[in-house]
């Protein structure tokens, strides 16, 4: 099978589920047969590109025009259409991010072609690939498999596969080839303004070695302050899952997961969190994981060394007063 990745870089930067990407391929091609190609996209990327050539990939397309220095959904939609119409994949992989969301739909819509967006695995079954998306909150999982000729489109959820997995090229360096692409400025009918950036990050999680971490299971703001009592009693930092974060209720420097922090912890202790892929990709490496969750079908609990299926109002109170006690 003929794969092409869409890789992303902004401002010359990579985003690092475009390797993640990689590595889906990689195992594509594995459990089928074929080889990898994988794309850069902007102008004057192409020391990213003889980077990505290290990575065991057969080609690297270089996509450079001066209409593609910041990211537009036409710009990537008009120039990606002509590449692939070019190299003929039948398999388009992209990571899951947010400018993907943007352009890639559209993009297999104007070669007449749906998209599997948000996969999380795949299968190769009789010669055919089935894509695994979760669906309600990571609760239950759908196969999708494509219907129709080639080229299928497919993204991966950030955290789905393991980016240290990528392998260099066997033989040292992929060719780079640029991938000529016709552009005009009436192709393209919006104009980027300044970059949102994210706030620095004031705490250092990743040197924490106790963490206690609340999910949505805390249901209220005013309940946290138990979640704090339990971590001041264990010493511990107090972090939490990104819902949590974007309500407000605790700073977005706490927040564990791939659009958060990645930490490895002695101690994760992970108080109604459900374990949803995001999550997980921050916090995996922990030591010991210790999980408390009334359903005893979360998926946090494949990751926990230690789990209790319970309510975590019970809990919390219940061992923030047994470590009082031991500390006596
Ligand atoms: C691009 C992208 C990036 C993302 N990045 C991140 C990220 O960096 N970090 C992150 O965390 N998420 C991230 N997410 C969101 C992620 O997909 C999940 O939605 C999120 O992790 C769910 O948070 P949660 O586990 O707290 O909530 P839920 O999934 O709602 O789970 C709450 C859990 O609490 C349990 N519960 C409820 N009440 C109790 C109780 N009384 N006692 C015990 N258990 C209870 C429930 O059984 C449930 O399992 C991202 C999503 C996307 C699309």
């Amino acid at each position: 099978m003929k794969i092409l990745v869409i890789t992303e870089q902004r401002q010359g930067k990579w985003n690092n589920t475009s390797f993640e990407t990689l590595v889906a391929a990689q195992q594509i091609v594995a459990a089928t047969s074929g080889a990898v190609s994988a794309a850069v996209i902007g102008n004057g990327v192409a020391t990213l590109a003889e980077e990505l050539a290290s990575k065991n990939v057969a080609e690297v397309l270089l996509v450079e025009h001066d209409l593609l220095e910041s990211y537009t959904p036409d710009g990537y939609g008009v120039a990606l259409k002509q590449v692939i119409e070019a190299v003929k994949p039948e398999l388009v992989l992209f990571p899951h991010t947010y400018q993907v969301r943007d352009f890639a739909p559209k993009l297999a819509a104007s070669l007449g072609k749906g998209m599997i967006g948000d996969c999380v695995g795949f299968r190769s079954e009789g010669g055919k690939l089935v894509f695994v998306r979760q669906m309600f909150q990571g609760k239950t999982a759908a196969d999708v498999t494509f219907t129709g000729a080639a080229p299928w489109f497919v993204s991966f959820q950030s955290g789905a596969f393991r980016a240290d997995l990528l392998a260099a090229h066997p033989g040292g360096k992929a060719p780079v080839n640029a991938a000529k692409v016709a552009l005009n400025a009436g192709d393209i009918r919006t104009k980027p303004l300044e970059l949102f950036k994210e706030a620095k990050s004031a705490v250092d999680l990743t040197q924490a070695p106790l963490i206690v971490a609340i999910g949505r299971g805390i249901k209220a703001p005013e309940n946290i302050a138990q979640a704090e009592a339990l971590a001041k009693a264990l010493g511990a930092e107090i972090a939490a899952s990104r819902p949590i974060c974007d309500e407000g209720w605790l700073p977005m420097e706490r927040q564990i997961g791939s659009s958060g922090q990645t930490v490895a912890p002695k101690l994760y202790l992970a108080l109604g969190i459900s374990g949803a892929i995001q999550h997980v990709v921050g916090m995996k490496g922990s030591r010991t994981i210790v999980a408390v969750n009334k359903d005893q079908n979360a998926p946090i609990f494949e990751i926990a060394d230690y789990g209790i299926v319970g309510d975590i109002f019970e809990i919390m109170p219940a061992l923030t007063e047994e470590l009082q006690k031991a500390k006596w």
